[in-house]
């Protein structure tokens, strides 16, 4: 069973933070920043806190307002808390590879958040298991948690640094032990992690937007290979593992991270904004109106709006109340999620020629609901926009994107595309006027899922099933949704 929203999207795997208050509160603030990286993953959430001596966690399947409640949160005192909102992109969705992960070491209990990808998961984990060593779950994380203890001996700091000499892959990581909380991001800086200040302590998280519920805010984000750890001394930067050449997720720009969140200095709504001038750009054509893909494609169609003069105009209802409508994926029902999930307003789309504006396209098959519902609706055009390059090669780096089967733009031409949408035309950005809009210059960036330059090499056994059996061209429409 796979939820309706965002069906057709690509998943980011999970939100991490970590918190230091002397008020003992840290469990509180954790629910409340969680709640704000409540987007990065909705399968399961978990908080583990610290008293100083003992390490206590909960976690449950479902959002964060179903895995917590006052009695629960009461019953995690301590100043030092890790929290964790999870999508699975690799372990099964089951309650025993929801995170934090938990071991018991030298220093006492740890408790270990990821999000990410580890791509010598399965090789450390054999070798480890032949050594004697024992896994509750299937998860990656419970690796990296397993490799740290036993490194502990040399001290929690030295532990994690010892543990990102051994695995290879993108990561960002909170730790928690009794008596201190580290973060660390891997050599590539693929995945992001920020560091700050709330009013009596520290914290960190997976994106700025966490701040603002715990009236905090960033003092800045950690470089590739940094850690940092924050215990009663305060706060501390640290080099983990040597840099490598920088390579962030620039599908965090465009669509994974929230629009209220800054990346460095730049706000991500900024950049969606200028994402949307710049596919006017590039592709201008004769139309009415601008309709954004609810919530998504709103910043992008406001830029497209404002580049091209047109008028900004939303001419579809979100349902805010069937996020987590469980369905029977079957086809039929799929399409009746997207007709719940949104509704068109057809007195705004009756015989207009419309530029729909949307973040991604990954399996084709929401978007080719969207541009029937928008037809049926009246509509006398309908130009497909849309702020993220092709996606044309799998990703090993934590979005659920991992084979190319299920790429519409691996198995077919853009007019291909085009025609299997149904739409009038269809316009994509450029790699160029993707990164252009961050302020950013390429080489910053991975763009391996737009141009197969993996900027960590990915082992073979890894890229096999990657590209395994793809299916027709005629089957897109019915790939699993994710
Ligand atoms: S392959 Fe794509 S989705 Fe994956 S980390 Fe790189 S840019 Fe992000």
């Amino acid at each position: 069973m796979k939820e309706v929203d965002e069906q057709d999207r690509p998943k980011e795997e999970c939100g991490i933070l970590g918190l230091y208050t002397p008020s003992g509160e840290a469990a509180r603030l954790a629910f409340f920043g969680l709640f704000a990286l409540q987007h990065r993953g909705q399968e399961s959430a978990g908080i583990a806190v610290s008293d100083g001596e003992t390490v206590r966690m909960h976690k449950e399947m479902g959002l964060v307002s179903q895995a917590f409640n006052e009695q629960i949160l009461s019953e995690l005192p301590g100043h030092l808390a890790i929290g964790h909102t999870r999508y699975s992109t690799t372990g099964a969705s089951v309650l025993r590879n929801a995170q934090p992960i938990f071991c018991t070491s030298i220093v006492g209990e740890i408790a270990v958040a990821h999000n990410g990808n580890l791509l010598n998961a399965g090789q450390v984990r054999q070798k480890m298991i032949a050594e004697g060593e024992r896994f509750d779950s299937t998860s990656d994380t419970e690796v990296m948690a397993r490799l740290m203890v036993r490194h502990m001996d040399r001290g929690p700091e030295n532990a994690v640094a010892a543990t990102m000499r051994e695995i290879e892959g993108a990561y960002s990581v909170a730790v928690l032990t009794p008596d201190r909380l580290i973060g660390f991001r891997d050599p590539n800086g693929v995945r992001p992690l920020v560091a700050g200040r709330v009013a009596d302590g520290f914290m960190l998280a997976s994106e700025s937007c966490a701040f603002g519920p715990v009236d905090g805010h960033v003092e800045r984000e950690l470089e590739p290979g940094e850690m940092v750890i924050i215990d009663n001394l305060g706060m501390r930067y640290a080099q983990g593992a040597p840099p490598r050449r920088k390579a962030m997720c620039l599908f965090e720009y465009i669509y994974f991270a929230r629009p209220d969140s800054h990346m460095g200095t730049t706000s991500l709504y900024a950049a969606r904004e200028r994402m949307g001038e710049n596919l006017w750009k590039e592709h201008p054509v004769e139309a009415d109106i601008v309709v954004p893909v609810p919530d998504s494609g709103v910043p992008a169609a406001h830029g497209l709006a404002r580049a091209s003069g047109l008028p900004f105009q939303e001419a579809m209802v979100k349902s805010r109340y069937i996020h987590r409508t469980f369905i029977v994926p079957d086809q039929r029902l799929r399409e009746l999620g997207v007709r719940m999930k949104l509704t068109p307003m057809i007195d705004k789309i009756r015989g207009q020629r419309l530029i729909l504006v949307d973040d991604s396209i990954v399996r084709a098959t929401t978007t080719k609901q969207l541009v029937k519902m928008m037809f049926d609706a009246g509509a006398a055009e309908v130009h497909v926009r849309i702020t993220a390059p092709p996606i044309q090669h799998p990703c090993f780096y934590g979005i659920d994107m991992s084979s190319k089967g299920e790429l519409a733009a691996a198995q077919m031409s853009i007019e291909q595309i085009r025609e299997h949408l149904g739409a009038t035309t269809l316009g994509y950005l450029s790699i160029e006027g993707a990164v252009a809009a961050t302020g950013g210059k390429p080489s910053q960036f991975c763009l391996a899922c737009f141009n197969g330059d993996y900027p960590i090499p990915v082992p073979e056994d890894v890229t096999k099933s990657a590209f395994e059996s793809p299916p027709e061209v005629g089957e897109l429409a019915t790939v699993k949704a994710h």
